[in-house]
């Protein structure tokens, strides 16, 4: 257990836009330190799921805050929304093309934070990914990771991922929609897309995703120590 009574709050805190490949990437560190994972971005797939199943506008910020507030999420895996497993829907074409109108809601957000912080105080910890963890969720994570990666490389890996549950479409299609989804997350007022000052940004362009978790737990066990000194 010695990786999880670190002095400090132990949460890796990987953020970074979509297709930079911290999915894959949290869930092998997680493996590797023998930490608990949080996928945020489910939790906003799975709002956005519920906001379309109930015929919701997305924009709709009063409605959208009012279902946020009543929602039974199970943050899994897997994924359950009132106990119903949702963890292949939320990955469908409609539910990415309305997840970042819906994650623009700063009620909607304020609500899913709570919930996060409350998994991190409930599992003392672990590796959270998202967009705002290491600036918002989690501004004493004990390490910070920013995965950045071309759009290039990102608009491939994204359509490898949702191969089995998207109709994959073109890879100029999926670069306009990946393309589409970071600038509203970089945009919005509400905690925006963006690496903490205090990040590691790794650029994993070509590198293997091995290659990325060795270097994520290099920075782990630097952080670790230094942590232990202080
Ligand atoms: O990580 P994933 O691509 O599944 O995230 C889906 C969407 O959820 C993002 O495009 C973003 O709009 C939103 N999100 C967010 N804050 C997070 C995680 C995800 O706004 N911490």
């Amino acid at each position: 257990m010695g990786f999880v009574t670190s002095p400090k709050n132990p949460v890796v805190a990987i953020d970074g836009p979509a297709g930079s490949g911290k999915s894959t990437v949290a869930r092998k560190v997680a493996e590797a330190l023998g930490l608990p994972a949080l996928d945020t971005g489910a939790m906003y797939r799975a709002l956005t799921w519920a906001v379309l199943d109930e015929g919701i506008d997305p924009a709709d910020a009063a409605a959208v805050t009012a279902l946020a507030e009543r929602l039974e999420l199970d943050v899994g895996p897997p994924v359950l929304v009132g106990g119903r497993d949702v963890n292949d829907a939320i990955r469908t074409a409609d539910v990415s093309a309305a997840v970042s109108v819906v994650a623009a809601v700063p009620e909607a957000r304020v609500i899913l934070v709570r919930a996060q912080r409350e998994w991190i105080a409930v599992h003392s910890g672990g590796v959270v990914e998202g967009r705002d963890i290491g600036t918002v969720v989690a501004p004493d994570a004990l390490l910070k990771i920013y995965l950045v990666a071309s759009e290039e490389e990102r608009a491939r890996r994204r359509q490898e991922q949702d191969g089995a549950t998207e109709a994959s479409g073109d890879l100029d299609a999926t670069k306009a929609a990946i393309r589409r989804r970071d600038a509203i997350d970089s945009g919005r007022a509400a905690s925006p897309l963006a690496a903490a000052e205090d990040a590691v940004v790794l650029d994993t362009t070509g590198v293997s995703v091995e290659g990325v978790v060795e270097e994520v737990l290099r920075r782990y066990r630097a952080a670790l120590e230094a942590a232990q000194r202080t």
